[in-house]
């Protein structure tokens, strides 16, 4: 093989300048490649295509079945694989792991396969124009993507997409994303897609912190302070530089880190493990806590507040009455959408305000604002995250049992592959109503937990809040506990009512 020239460094994004060593991590951490087998598979080029393959065809076999299978959503494997399946996974993934679909994604790796000419070989050269994310765009980071997850969420919405709708519907949204990704991926270098605008990262780059997969990182950073090559950014006759922009040697949140295990090929020094570490370690052991991460789980809690809000019947009545005001044909409305979504923006900015009065009052130390506003933003992420997952739930305990059918007949045209086509468990609940609302709130009461944990390390790990008079640190806790204890509380509420709504 011949030796590929070293990319340069990138320099429009803020992580690949950082070439400083951050301070050591906090928690727990097990190293994953002390087991042979995972170190030899990871060292294999064909090991990531093996993961994405699969879920490749899966969503090929999606567009095909939606477009000439029969259109009825439960009849065709298009609409039951995506919707009461697939984006179940997704969010137990994104809790429990992180990014671990991202290690399997097929938007991203077609654009990828696509970018490099290759479907897992290294090859010099790339395909397209490899354009620089501008950096003016770059510092918001993962708003953008965020963003466009609203804007899609709403079209899907009005087409009743997921509910699940048409299959065709489906089949377009899966065609649609797989367009837009490999579009980009041909103008832009890299990863900038899944950096900054896959719809979907907007969740896990957010939500995914909680997960118990720190990522790819240096073993000893120290190392690290001494190496030239710095061939985990750069790339190596072995493998790509890191595609995500990110630097294993500084590494202390899980958010931005694909688990593409480029970096573990790259390092001569063998000084990258893959790091797993006690749940929600990234949201207190990351020392740059980020704004667009804060406030983009912000307005993804609006959303999901929206969608529980809008299974209430006063909320049915208060939107036919906006509708008709504006003229607006039916469900969602989208001035009502926006003010939900953007809800508890004004709620942390209150929260983070009073705190910082608060810490003002306290000889110890000042802290700003925006600080605590972030701070808040983080510590809610385990209940904001948890809520999104309890959402699911109905879908999947009332449904999932169809994909027994839907195997054996997946365009819903009469035939039985399998033999499994006719059997009555294909037609039955894994969970009944009632079993469903108490999974949901003890998905909810898990995150209250979580936030509690977070708000308790994020406080006992940051030096600013050490600096708090402790009749000032009790005064903010109660606050907290009792804040998080609300929006738990409410959601639970929430469940409550909606009786099992999908
Ligand atoms: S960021 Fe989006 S496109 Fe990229 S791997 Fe993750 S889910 Fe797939
Ligand atoms: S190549 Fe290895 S040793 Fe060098 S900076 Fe990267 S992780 Fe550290
Ligand atoms: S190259 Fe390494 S640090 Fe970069 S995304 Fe892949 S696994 Fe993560």
């Amino acid at each position: 093989m011949s030796v590929p020239t070293l990319e340069p460094v990138r320099e429009t994004t803020r992580p690949a300048r950082q070439i400083n060593v951050a301070p050591p991590p906090v928690g727990l951490r097990y190293d994953l490649t002390r087991f042979r087998l995972l170190r030899t598979l990871l060292r294999k080029r064909w090991f990531q295509f093996m993961l994405v393959l699969p879920n490749q065809a899966i969503f090929w076999l999606v567009i095909v079945a939606g477009v000439v299978g029969r259109q009825i959503a439960p009849a065709n494997i298009a609409t039951a694989i995506t919707w009461y399946l697939w984006f179940c996974i997704v969010f137990v993934l994104m809790v429990g792991v992180g990014r671990g679909w991202c290690a399997m994604c097929p938007f991203g790796g077609a654009g990828e396969w696509l970018q490099r000419k290759s479907l897992f070989k290294r090859k010099d050269g790339s395909v397209g124009l490899g354009l620089k994310y501008p950096e003016r765009l770059a510092k918001y980071g993962l708003l953008p993507a965020v963003g466009i997850f609203l804007l899609m969420t709403f079209v899907e919405e009005y087409f009743n997409v997921a509910g699940p709708g048409a299959p065709l519907d489906t089949a377009l949204l899966v065609a649609f994303i797989l367009v837009f990704s490999g579009t980009t991926f041909l103008v832009f270098e890299r990863r900038v897609f899944c950096r900054y605008l896959c719809p979907l990262s907007g969740l896990i780059g957010t939500v995914g912190q909680m997960g118990a997969v720190a990522g790819f990182r240096a073993k000893d950073r120290n190392v690290c302070l001494t190496c030239e090559t710095k061939e985990c950014m750069r790339g190596s006759e072995r493998g790509y530089g890191c595609p995500w922009y990110e630097y294993p040697g500084q590494q202390s949140a899980n958010a931005f880190c694909g688990l593409c295990s480029e970096c573990y090929k790259n390092c001569s020094k063998d000084n990258i493990g893959l790091f797993v570490q006690p749940p929600l370690t990234s949201l207190y052991s990351n020392v740059k806590r980020r704004m667009d991460v804060a406030v983009g789980i912000a307005l993804l809690a609006g959303l999901v507040w929206f969608q529980q809000l809008n299974a209430m019947t006063w909320y049915g009545n208060l939107e036919a009455r906006v509708n008709s005001l504006i003229g607006w044909p039916h469900y969602p409305n989208p001035i009502l959408y926006l003010f939900f979504c953007l809800i508890p923006l004004p709620v942390l900015y209150g929260l983070g305000r009073a705190t910082a009065a608060g810490s003002r009052l306290s000889t110890g130390g000042r802290m700003g604002w925006r600080r605590l506003f972030v701070d808040w933003a983080y510590i809610l992420i385990p209940v904001f995250g948890m809520d999104y997952l309890a959402r699911q739930l109905p879908k999947f305990f009332d449904h999932v049992l169809r994909l027994v059918a839907v195997v054996s007949d997946p365009l819903g045209l009469g035939w039985n592959l399998f033999g499994t086509a006719h059997l009555k468990v294909a037609n039955d609940a894994l969970m009944s109503q009632n079993g469903t609302v108490i999974a949901q709130i003890v998905v909810v009461l898990l995150g209250l937990a979580g936030s509690l944990y977070a708000a308790w390390r994020i406080r006992q790990h940051t030096a600013e809040y050490a600096g708090l008079t402790a009749a000032a640190r009790r005064v903010q806790g109660a606050l907290i506990a009792l804040s998080v204890l609300a929006v738990a509380g409410m959601q639970v509420w929430w469940y409550v009512l909606m009786k099992a709504a999908e």
